[in-house]
C-alpha cells in the first residue's frame, strides 16, 4: 500500500482545486447522514496515518487557544496567565487568539507535543472531520494542504459520494 502521507505530499496541489470545487458542493449534502459518513471514513484513514509521521497541522497550523486553554497551559508550565499570553499568544487576521509560532513552540524534536495532556481543544479535535464535519465544510478545503488524512478523507468522500 502507498504511503498514504507521501501520496498526499504528491497529489494535494494538483487535486486541490477539484476537491475545493467539491467540497462546495457538498453543503447540499450537510446533516447528520453526511456527518456520520465522514466520521467512519475518519476512523478508516486514520487507521493508515500515524500523527507522530506527520505534525503538519503542528509545524504550520497555529491553533485557537481559548480563555481556558490559556488559563490551563499557563499554570501547567509554571507561568502568569500574562506572561503565558505575552510569550506564546497573538491575535490572527481572523481575531482569534493563537499560538504565536510556527511550527508550535511545544513541538519537540520527535514530533510529540510537550504538553500533550493538557493542549489546546483545537488541537484536541483537530482536523474536526470526526465530529460536526458538515459544520467545517471550507475549513476542510483549506486543510488538505496540511493535514494529509483530511486529503485522504475528502478524496474517499469524492469517490463515493455523487454531487
Ligand atoms: S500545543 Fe501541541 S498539539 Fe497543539 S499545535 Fe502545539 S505541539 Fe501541536
Ligand atoms: S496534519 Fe493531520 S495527519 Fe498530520 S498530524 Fe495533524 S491531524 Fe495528524
Amino acid at each position: 500500500m502507498e504511503d498514504p502521507i507521501q501520496s498526499w505530499k504528491n497529489k494535494k496541489d494538483g487535486a486541490q482545486k477539484a476537491l475545493k470545487k467539491f467540497t462546495k458542493k457538498l453543503s447540499q449534502h450537510r446533516g447528520k447522514r453526511l456527518d456520520q459518513f465522514a466520521a467512519d471514513t475518519h476512523e478508516k484513514v486514520f487507521q493508515n496515518i500515524d500523527c507522530l509521521d506527520c505534525a503538519g497541522c503542528c509545524s504550520g497550523l497555529p491553533p485557537i487557544v481559548n480563555k481556558t486553554d490559556a488559563q490551563r497551559i499557563s499554570k501547567k508550565i509554571g507561568l502568569s496567565l500574562a506572561e503565558f499570553k505575552k510569550q506564546y499568544l497573538t491575535i490572527d487576521e481572523d481575531q482569534d487568539t493563537v499560538f504565536q509560532q510556527t511550527p508550535c513552540s511545544f513541538l519537540m524534536e520527535d514530533k510529540k507535543c510537550s504538553i500533550y495532556e493538557f493542549r489546546p481543544k483545537a488541537c484536541r479535535e483537530y482536523p474536526h472531520t470526526d465530529v460536526n464535519f458538515s459544520k467545517n465544510l471550507s475549513y476542510h478545503a483549506k486543510n488538505l494542504l496540511y493535514c494529509p488524512a483530511t486529503f485522504h478523507i475528502l478524496e474517499q468522500l469524492k469517490k463515493n459520494i455523487p454531487v
